[in-house]
């Protein structure tokens, strides 16, 4: 007789929505998490991030202000303050995820958990039967072995440093590069990007993404391209970045933002026999069962797309799957997502390169101007929006957008696209005026 119709280990997003979904249909569950309850977004990404990203838009708004009849005194950043004020949150959401838990009638346990086998779990010095296994573990942040990568730091460690850098240098193009980059140029650090590739965020439609490089160039941040981290020295409280053409960076703080591994090491799963792909993350088949039938593994330790609400709606499905006889395989198609560098990135479906690779032809429909805001402030930020278009069959297979509101807008362009929705019917909708978003309808010519 099992203890556990289900154990989940790892207590972040993904976790957390299967254990309160499985136990809400009658299952006998366990979560063990080691750290703290809500895990990577909650504490150490989305969350704290999206509160560092408003903390950095009001610098500029506080500039803006001026040109809105306003006159203010001189604005001063406390860092301190700020992380006292992201502390407190963050433990009240955590206090929130234990209620929760403990309200769906979910057994937490505050431990570090290993498979013994594929029927048995240790934590805290005691053994528990399961019929069920969840792998939930998430990921860590991965830096290359390169000489004096000790004086680097991770996303991570962001979140609570010491004292606000003066000088910050980032390595990587990814998500998080570009939103660090974004939220500390924005408090006022001098901050550095260096990226490997010709162009940043790779994977996203290329004119987003040099639009995107243009933006935050205008904004102040010195990107550089096709230029790496080779090594870094620390010289007092200062850290030296020699870069692949052989000159230097010098910063205060220097953040490697250069990818997550998935967390899977040292948790038994080679023993219970389950099998790691050539990155470490756990193989699984469309319905996030692992090569042994009874573990299941869901979110970034399965590197399939490594997005939070992808992890709650994974543990979701398996969690109707197993125990509300609602056999349901996870949707990983047209999952809408948001960059909140400054300006934000929101796109959703097919960038072009990859549209014209799926369809025999596509149209393009583009815009980039200067929002209405900023007639008055005189800032050069501008605003671009991209619809691709499957030319047979008319439906909008790719949304994409640069500027202010982004993120919030690509949520509401993800439900069209996901209905299928055609050019036409996005042409029939009446605009809401006057607004950014309003163009997305209003884009009648395909770009030559
Ligand atoms: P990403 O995979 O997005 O980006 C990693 C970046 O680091 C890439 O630019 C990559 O370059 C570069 N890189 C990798 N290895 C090296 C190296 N050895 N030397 C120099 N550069 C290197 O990872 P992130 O860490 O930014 O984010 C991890 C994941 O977390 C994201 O993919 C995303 O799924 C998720 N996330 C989502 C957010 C959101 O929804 N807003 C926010 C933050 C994270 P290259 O392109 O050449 O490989």
């Amino acid at each position: 007789m099992a203890d556990f119709d289900l154990f989940v280990i790892g207590g972040g997003s993904g976790g957390v929505a299967c254990a309160r979904r499985a136990a809400s249909y009658g299952a006998k569950v366990a979560l063990a998490e080691h750290d703290l309850l809500g895990g990577t977004c909650v504490h150490r990404d989305c969350i704290p991030k999206k509160m560092l990203v408003y903390a950095a838009h009001f610098h500029h708004d506080f500039e803006d202000a001026a040109a809105y009849g306003w006159s203010l005194g001189e604005p001063r950043f406390d860092w301190a303050a700020m992380v006292a004020a992201k502390r407190r949150e963050l433990s009240r959401l955590e206090g929130i995820y234990a209620r929760l838990l403990q309200e769906a009638g979910v057994t937490t346990i505050a431990e570090r958990a290993r498979l013994v086998d594929r029927h048995t779990v240790a934590a805290g010095g005691r053994e528990y039967a399961a019929e069920s296994v969840l792998v939930a573990t998430g990921g860590w942040p991965a830096m290359p072995d390169i000489p004096g990568i000790e004086h680097a730091v991770t996303s991570n460690e962001m979140f609570d440093l010491p004292r606000f850098p003066r000088r910050l240098v980032i390595v990587g193009g990814g998500y998080i590069a570009c939103e660090f980059a974004g939220i500390f140029s924005g408090l006022g650090a001098e901050t550095t990007q260096l990226y490997r590739g010709d162009m940043i965020l790779r994977g996203f439609d290329m004119d987003l993404r040099e639009v995107l490089c243009d933006e935050m160039r205008k904004d102040g941040i010195a990107l550089r391209l096709e230029t790496n981290a080779v090594a870094l020295a620390k010289q007092g409280e200062t850290v030296r970045v020699t870069t692949t053409h052989g000159d230097w960076v010098e910063a205060d703080v220097v953040l490697f933002a250069t990818g997550r591994a998935p967390n899977t090491r040292g948790i038994g799963l080679e023993q219970a026999g389950v099998e790691l792909n050539h990155k470490g993350a756990v193989t699984v088949d469309a319905g996030s069962r692992s090569t042994v039938a009874n573990i299941y593994a869901i979110g970034d330790c399965t590197d399939r797309i490594n997005l939070t609400p992808v992890a709650i709606h994974e543990g979701r499905c398996l969690a109707e799957t197993l125990y509300h006889d609602n056999p349901q395989e996870p949707d990983h198609r047209d999952v809408a997502t948001a960059v909140f560098s400054q300006p934000e990135v929101g796109t959703v479906g097919l960038a072009e390169a990859e549209a014209r690779k799926a369809y025999a032809a596509v149209d393009i429909y583009k815009t980039r101007f200067r929002p209405l805001k900023h007639t008055l402030t005189g800032r050069q930020e501008t605003v671009f929006m991209k619809l691709v278009v499957d030319r047979a069959s008319d439906r909008v297979v790719g949304c994409h957008m640069v500027g202010a509101g982004a993120g919030e807008l690509v949520q509401l362009l993800g439900v069209a696209v996901k209905a299928g929705a055609t050019k036409a019917q996005f042409d029939a909708t009446v605009a809401v005026h006057p607004t950014t978003a309003e163009e997305f309808v209003t884009m009648y010519e395909p770009t030559p």
